[in-house]
């Protein structure tokens, strides 16, 4: 509880909307600096699409995408190229706003002269996509998944999906899209926003019926068709995994320009909502991530005419609740801090059959610094537990009546660990990290998310990538050139300078020059190995340089 005026820091800081406080100092926030934005439409496009052109078969799971305004000229190029390719090629695409939810001024279209190009596409960027006009149908409706993921920390990367999520169902029979019905909302889109409003949405009391079921109850109902439904899973967690690998190169920018290394700051959590499409074949498709998934376990009745009532949602309660409880068991500093009491007791234990009583103890250490004085300290812990050390069971078993709430009295978790547990399938998947831990290094005053002139120049002369085909002259111009370019794409006017997808396209750029012959992920990663290594040289001979 975070009471008005209150002056002590706390253990957990749970934000309803984002990452906005910069004067905490110690504990854990709910939020990720610079997440909102991450996941935004046209962002989390182009991380995609980053992540496509390295690793084209990886990263199938996310419907081919362009960027309008602009990138207008090349979804109608492709489209046309595509279409004389394969005369029977008949697409749909789906149009989203940027930054809208909630289904909100979606639409579809059957060509790319479709688009509305009003006033609102220039001063509200979008994404076109692909639109997937086969998907799973259950009892002829056409339903997406959510579910909730934890990212429970950036560095080292630690991913906990839950076991269990939601179906949110259309509201009118799915038929393939035609020009007839590609307006009709309650069909193609499963937003349960949309849904509420048709006639024929079903409340459900049970969570395998009606218009929102539990996703375990859809797999249920696909295992009893003979499904494999293992598979399908491990599709989802690939899916969950490789997304997250996307979206931390850019974390990690917000993350160092908002905590920066070494000063006090918190440490970061947060509950993400996926929203994924199953395909008739099974696959899982990536719609979109949500920063802020609504936790709402209750919705609205009209009890009569203009009269509302909140009424509980057993199918969201299911789901959710485990999520919430799961992340605070997993986050619980009192659990940290339960092990470090442990640690600290130890050694002074000798048969390790000491058993504390509930109570307070108080520990006081003394210490003399390099002046000789004494410092001391003191430690007051309060015990409501107790602690049978040298056993296993220590601090699963409280005694009745305690505050705390035994670990084994709570329900299994609900949340499933897939990273690290899954990291050497994945870890080559993370290049474009190493590329942004390169621009981080030479961003230079902390705080800063865009990289200036100087900081690109120290980069290309620390890692010795100019000669005489390529002058500083030159790298100056690439900088001017690819700056511009995203500057002028409007994303963040706030600070000057290169962002970082703007210098991962610069380092895409020095690859392509200097290994020309080699597939573009080969050119890349050799790239980061030689500056890599190029810059270990330069600590090691400053050390040496150093010690002399
Ligand atoms: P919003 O954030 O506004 O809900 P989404 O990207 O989730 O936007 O899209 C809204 C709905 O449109 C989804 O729930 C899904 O039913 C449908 N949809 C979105 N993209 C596609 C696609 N590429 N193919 C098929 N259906 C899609």
């Amino acid at each position: 509880q975070f009471p008005f005026g209150r002056r002590l820091p706390c253990d957990i800081y749970w934000h309803g909307v984002s990452f906005h406080d910069n004067n905490i100092f110690s504990g854990q926030v709910n939020k990720f600096p610079g997440m909102m934005e991450t996941v935004r439409k046209i962002t989390l496009s182009r991380a995609m699409r980053t992540m496509q052109d390295l690793f084209p078969l990886e990263y199938n799971f996310y419907p081919r995408s362009w960027i309008l305004p602009e990138e207008l000229p090349l979804f109608v190029a492709e489209v046309r190229m595509l279409k004389d390719r394969n005369p029977s090629w008949k697409p749909t695409f789906i149009v989203k706003p940027d930054g809208g939810c909630q289904g909100d001024g979606i639409y579809l279209i059957k060509d790319p002269s479709d688009i509305r190009l009003t006033g609102s596409i220039q001063s509200r960027p979008a994404v076109v996509q692909e639109y997937i006009c086969k998907p799973l149908l259950v009892d002829k409706l056409k339903f997406d998944i959510r579910l909730y993921v934890l990212l429970k920390s950036l560095e080292p990367l630690e991913i906990y999906i839950a076991k269990d999520g939601l179906s949110r169902f259309c509201t009118e029979p799915y038929q393939e899209p035609t020009l007839k019905n590609l307006h009709q909302v309650f069909m193609h889109l499963t937003n349960y926003s949309l849904n509420i409003h048709s006639g024929n949405f079903i409340h459900s009391a049970s969570v395998n019926t009606g218009s929102k079921r539990t996703f375990s109850s859809i797999l249920c109902r696909l295992s009893s068709r003979g499904a494999d439904v293992k598979k399908l899973w491990s599709d989802i967690i690939s899916l969950v995994i490789k997304t997250i690998i996307a979206l931390t190169p850019e974390l990690k920018v917000y993350y160092q320009s908002d905590i920066p290394a070494g000063k006090p700051g918190p440490t970061c959590f947060q509950i993400l909502g996926f929203d994924i499409l199953l395909m008739k074949n099974l696959k899982p498709i990536l719609l979109e991530v949500n920063a802020n998934p609504s936790m709402r376990i209750e919705h609205e009745q009209e009890l009569s005419p203009g009269v509302f009532e909140n009424v509980p949602s057993p199918v969201d309660e299911e789901v959710k609740v485990a999520v919430i409880r799961d992340t605070l068991r997993l986050v619980d500093p009192q659990k940290k801090k339960r092990r470090d009491t442990q640690c600290l007791l130890y050694p002074g234990v000798a048969d390790g059959k000491l058993q504390l009583k509930p109570g307070k103890i108080q520990v006081q250490c003394g210490m003399k610094d390099k002046q000789h004085k004494h410092h001391s300290l003191k430690l007051s812990l309060k015990l409501k537990f107790y602690l049978k050390l040298g056993s296993c069971q220590s601090l699963e078993q409280a005694p009745e009546g305690s505050e705390e709430l035994p670990e084994a009295a709570l329900p299994s978790l609900c949340l499933k660990q897939v990273f690290p547990k899954y990291a050497k399938q994945f870890s080559y998947l993370r290049l474009v990290d190493r590329v942004a831990a390169l621009f981080i290094r030479f961003l230079g005053v902390k705080g800063t998310t865009k990289l200036g002139p100087t900081g690109f120049r120290t980069f290309i002369r620390n890692c010795k990538l100019s000669n005489s085909n390529f002058s500083m002259a030159a790298v100056d111009i690439l900088y001017i050139d690819i700056t511009r370019r995203w500057n002028s794409m409007g994303i963040d006017h706030k600070e000057s300078g290169m962002c970082l997808q703007a210098f991962v396209e610069a380092f895409f750029c020095l690859a392509q020059k200097k290994y020309k012959s080699l597939p573009l992920h080969d050119q890349v990663a050799s790239l980061i190995e030689l500056c890599e290594c190029r810059l270990a040289a330069l600590r090691g001979k400053r050390l040496v340089w150093g010690c002399g």
